[in-house]
């Protein structure tokens, strides 16, 4: 049996949690810190009833609801709590797996009690962060996760032989995962409305194991230190723009590389050498890791800011990720997504044309 953990309204019970102030009431958070011009990235659940979800404009949502709350997202504090959950879940000893930033799946491996075990699991997560999971337990991944749906929030559903027909008829055919867009709409138009309907039309489709269930809390051993990418220049350079030029395009290659390897770093270190300056370098750790070739250039950026050089002559230039992990998680916030899909499109453009074939037009003053 697998168990799914899906926490409830994550981004928004996190912050409900912090701040008491915030409990039960409407609130969204934003993508951005500007309420009025930023997109829902989450909605409370008293939100979530009267109406609004993520992926709506802010504007609209305080339509609905004037007295709206409103909290600009905070990734780190998301990630944070993700990974404090992870950890609280790995003391059940069994195989786990990360299935995005507020699921989790248990493999049950032939546990006695599993809706003991979920109760505790639940009780556990509620103890230590004063916020609510639904669980869902089945015989695969696919209908535990479908599960974990049918009772949120604090949910807590198992499916089995006994109650998997009454509990298909009862359940819409978008609850379940990869329905919710054009496949389900496909489905749906040939007049499948329950998952039991696709049930009797493709019984394949709730196998007994679709896509095995992979242990993806190991990490790498193999992982490189650190990722990093320098160049002298042909002769000392004075003007800024093409200083944060060739810092830019260095910091675009360091992450391309990144994305090849399926990393994230914490860390950007930048080191500059000329005549005045000798060689400096130093580095800055944040707290949300990255492999976006501008937010390293702007975490480089702040570095050389911070720094007491003004204006110096520069003849070499590095740019260094360190504070390596695994890339795990999806982009959260809607700004992100939307540059995830260009980043994806010019890395597919590079490693078929060759590397460099596009770069953001600020680097055109490197050449
Ligand atoms: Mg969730």
């Amino acid at each position: 049996m697998i168990l799914h953990v899906d926490m409830d309204a994550f981004f928004a019970s996190i912050e409900q949690a912090i701040n008491p102030r915030l409990k039960d009431k409407p609130l969204i958070i934003g993508s951005r810190g500007n309420k009025m011009h930023t997109v829902v990235c989450a909605a409370s659940y008293a939100a979530k009833a009267l109406g609004i979800h993520s992926g709506m404009s802010s504007r609209e949502a305080f339509t609905i609801c004037s007295n709206l709350e409103f909290v600009a997202a905070d990734q780190s504090k998301y990630i944070w709590t993700s990974e404090q959950i992870f950890e609280l879940l790995k003391s059940f000893n069994l195989p786990l797996n990360y299935a995005s930033i507020d699921e989790f799946q248990m493999d049950l491996i032939g546990h006695q009690d599993p809706v003991s075990l979920g109760k505790e699991v639940k009780e556990k997560i509620y103890a230590n962060f004063n916020i609510t999971a639904s669980v869902g337990i089945a015989k695969n991944w696919l209908l535990a996760k479908m599960a974990s749906k049918i009772n949120k929030p604090n949910g807590l559903t198992l499916i089995n032989d006994s109650n998997f027909e009454q509990v298909l008829r009862q359940t819409s055919l978008d609850k379940l995962c990869g329905m919710g867009g054009k496949t389900g709409q496909i489905f749906m138009a040939q007049g499948m409305k329950s998952c039991w309907d696709l049930y009797l039309n493709l019984p394949r489709f709730f196998d007994e194991n679709p896509g095995k269930f992979e242990e993806n809390s190991g990490k790498s051993s193999e992982r490189p230190k650190s990722v990093s990418h320098s160049y002298t220049l042909p002769k000392f350079q004075i003007n800024p723009q093409i200083i944060q030029a060739w810092i830019r395009l260095l910091s675009e290659m360091v992450a391309a590389r990144l994305r090849q390897q399926n990393l994230v770093s914490a860390t950007v270190h930048l080191w500059l050498n000329g005549p005045e300056i000798g060689n400096f370098g130093a580095q800055k750790t944040h707290r949300g890791s990255t492999s976006d070739g501008y937010e390293i250039y702007q975490r480089a950026l702040k570095i050389m800011a911070k720094s007491s050089l003004k204006n110096p002559k520069i003849r070499a230039i590095g740019v260094t990720c360190s504070s390596l992990s695994e890339g795990i998680y999806n982009p959260l916030l809607s700004e992100e997504i939307r540059r995830e899909g260009l980043i994806k499109a010019l890395d597919r453009i590079n490693n078929r044309f060759g590397e460099g074939s596009i770069y953001p037009a600020i680097t055109v003053l490197t050449r």
